[in-house]
């Protein structure tokens, strides 16, 4: 296919940013349409209107094997705005946290020195952890591809990880990273956060944070697409992809039609399956499914307390129902933020912000000695009930392409480009795999490949088995 010369692109988030920027980039007249009066979809800020802060809906941290994502914040001008924090503590009161750095071994060995130092757990546990490690190091991609039908839970059972383990290790990572806890989450996807998030390079773990709101990482994304001649509507709906019969000829908004050669949905999949009618969900096969993507919530919470109660940058709470505890920052009246962040939070979602203000205070005062003494002078708890989509067994099956090919199963509609967290990037729900799906369909549109590579596995990983 030539190179089209407009597109319409449905959803100012990560992912349709990435992809019409780099369409844009390419010489295509590109038009965002995001309903929204400000970018960066789930990934934003929002103005307190009880105190007047910016606030983020939720920490968000990158790691650096998130090579889309930070080729994109370059692109953007806003990779000087990440902090990068090599060092991971975890909370083990009465004694201080636990650390947890990449040392001087080569991967897949870099952890071993902190890992053995970590008094959070005995050394039989950290012997069943590192074989549970080594199996899924040697098992490589194509191991953990016949994983994907199973549980998380299944694995750890089978590599005979001890309880406690499971509940203060692998247990926190799994639901920070998939938004799931292990006895709901894809093995494959859990699998992957271990293989290339912790054992193929050193570099890969390091964690990253915004030293901004959020929503300033994404507001350049708007000069940036009109600088390459692209245009974004901001405040206007699509209410439906216009579908002739044989292909999508543009969209239809609330404010009017936008033509387009091709069309880019960006947009979570229950908005799409409300875009996208009966005529073109049966000649794409690739939209049969829509209804089938689950998702999970997210709670985090804004605590601000009269004084300095934390005195690390960040607090992984093994074990407790909040997950981690953020340093937002000291105020000129001294009074600290500390952000709090409650992933896979189904649970959660019934109580009212006095009662998850109870429960975080409770996690709060276990990890901070400080605070047990001091009552926080605000709270202010946000909600995502559709937070992530639901990684489950047998997910990866029913994400989507971007592209459909015209075979028997993808169907037909040849100018419809889907992108989006949820779609088929191989990731789970995070900024780098929009990223990715943003480039993945602009790649897909223009006919050439557009997807970073990751980060090279470290020379004995790869012998061992990392990226095979
Ligand atoms: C609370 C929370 C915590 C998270 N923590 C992390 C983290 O720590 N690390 C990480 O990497 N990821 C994290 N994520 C996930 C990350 O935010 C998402 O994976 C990513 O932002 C998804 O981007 P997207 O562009 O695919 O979708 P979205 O951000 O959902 O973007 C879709 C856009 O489409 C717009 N839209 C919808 N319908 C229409 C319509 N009809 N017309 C026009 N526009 C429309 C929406 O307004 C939105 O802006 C978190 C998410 C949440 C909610």
């Amino acid at each position: 296919m030539s190179m089209p010369r407009t597109a319409a692109v449905v959803g100012g988030g990560i992912a349709g940013l990435a992809c019409a920027l780099r369409l844009a980039e390419a010489g295509v007249r590109v038009t965002v349409i995001e309903t929204r009066r400000k970018l960066g979809g789930r990934a934003t800020s929002f103005v307190d209107p009880r105190t007047g802060e910016v606030l983020d809906n939720c920490q968000h941290v990158l790691m650096g094997c998130c090579t889309n994502l930070l080729d994109f914040y370059a692109r953007l001008g806003v990779d000087g705005a990440i902090e990068w924090h090599p060092v991971v503590r975890w909370a083990n009161p009465p004694h201080a946290p636990d650390r947890m750095l990449p040392g001087r071994l080569p991967a897949p060995a870099h952890f071993t020195g902190s890992f053995l130092g970590m008094r959070l757990l005995t050394f039989a546990e950290k012997r069943a952890v590192a074989r549970a490690m080594w199996r899924m190091l040697r098992m490589g991609t194509s191991g953990r591809a016949r994983w994907e039908g199973r549980t998380f839970a299944e694995f750890l059972r089978e590599t005979g990880q001890p309880g406690r383990a499971v509940q203060l290790f692998w247990s926190p990572v799994v639901v920070s990273a998939c938004n799931l806890d292990v006895d709901e989450a894809s093995a494959a996807s859990a699998m992957q956060v271990f293989q290339e998030g912790f054992l193929a390079s050193p570099d890969a773990p390091v964690m990253g944070l915004s030293a901004v709101p959020l929503v300033r990482l994404y507001d350049p994304a708007e000069q940036a697409i009109a600088a390459a001649g692209g245009t974004l509507r901001l405040g206007v709906s699509a209410r439906a992809l216009a579908f002739d019969g044989r292909r999508v000829s543009g969209v239809v908004t609330d404010e009017g039609m936008v033509d387009a050669d091709v069309t880019v949905s960006a947009v979570p999949a229950d908005r799409l399956e409300k875009l996208a009618g009966d005529a073109l969900v049966r000649a794409d096969r690739r939209l049969a499914r829509l209804g089938e993507v689950g998702s999970s919530p997210i709670i985090g919470v804004h605590l601000r307390f009269p004084a300095r109660v934390m005195d690390v940058p960040h607090l992984v709470l093994p074990g407790r129902g909040t997950q981690w505890l953020f340093d937002k920052g000291v105020g000129e009246d001294g009074s600290q933020h500390v952000h709090a962040v409650i992933s896979g939070a189904r649970g959660w979602m019934d109580l009212d912000e006095a009662a998850i203000a109870a429960r975080v205070l409770e996690d709060v005062r276990w990890a901070l000695p400080a605070a047990r003494s001091v009552e926080p002078v605000s709270v202010r708890s946000v909600k995502e009930k559709r937070a992530t989509f639901a990684v489950t067994p047998g997910f990866e099956a029913i994400r989507p392409r971007a592209m459909a090919d015209g075979t028997e199963r993808d169907g037909g509609v040849r100018n419809l480009y889907l992108a989006g967290d949820w779609t088929r990037t191989g990731w789970p729900a995070t900024m780098e795999g929009a990223v990715r799906s943003g480039y993945l369909a602009a790649g897909a549109i223009l006919g050439r490949p557009m997807v970073v590579p990751d980060l090279p596995p470290g020379r004995i990983a790869r012998l061992l088995g990392a990226g095979r």
